[in-house]
């Protein structure tokens, strides 16, 4: 069973999807990470994250990469989002993750180009939102040093920016189901996709 998860920066996707991997027993990738990774990699190498090139020269990395916790700082974010309008970036990591999907059992993957262009025949898809308001607030909760409408700005421009690029723009897909966070618990979001999920599966 194939779960894609997708939604917008700060969305509680990460969260829902490992949930969701948890509950069904599945393997989970953040795809974010990858993204992360490239931008990390092209600024330590002091490489413009703007520019194909050099963003698709910081696509090889070691995977150690994945566990620095640098690409969990508020600065990864907007250099992933930079490198990810690349659709070179995009292609070299478009195996990596489709073949993660693909493994025997299935897989839960989050990201925002999953259930549109990863794996369009995911079995169940998510698209997880919540509204400016609530990321900037949940976001603030986690970074109390900086103000809620710094963070809100960095946020809407980070989901501009993904939703605006040309090369797998951050946009819900037609059969998925949409999870508006906004009013719900962490519990109750998770027991919201779960439902979710269960009941695409019964209509296969
Ligand atoms: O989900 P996360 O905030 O870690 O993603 C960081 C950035 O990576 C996003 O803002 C987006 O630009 C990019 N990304 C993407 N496609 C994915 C996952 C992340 O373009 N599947």
């Amino acid at each position: 069973m194939i779960i894609a998860v997708d939604g917008p920066a700060a969305s509680g996707k990460g969260t829902i999807a490992r949930a969701l991997a948890a509950h069904y027993g599945l393997p989970h990738l953040d795809t974010g990470l990858l993204y992360r990774a490239v931008g990390i990699t092209v600024a330590r190498a002091g490489d413009n994250p703007d520019d194909p090139a050099d963003a698709l020269a910081g696509c090889v990395f070691a995977d150690s990469l994945l566990d620095d916790p640098a690409l969990r700082s508020e600065e990864a974010g907007p250099l992933a989002s930079r490198v990810s309008r690349h659709p070179q970036v995009r292609a070299a990591l478009l195996e990596r993750q489709r073949a993660f999907a693909r493994q025997p059992g299935g897989a839960v993957l989050d990201g925002r180009d999953i259930g549109t262009v990863i794996v369009p025949d995911a079995d169940a898809k998510l698209f997880v939102t919540a509204s400016l308001a609530e990321r900037a607030r949940r976001r603030h909760a986690e970074l109390p040093g900086t103000t809620i409408e710094s963070i809100a700005a960095d946020i809407a421009a980070r989901d501009a920016r993904d939703a605006g690029r040309a090369a797998a723009p951050l946009k819900q897909a037609d059969d998925a189901d949409l999870l508006d966070t906004s009013d719900l618990s962490i519990g109750a979001a998770v027991q919201r996709a779960i439902a979710l999920v269960n009941a695409r599966l019964e209509s296969r």
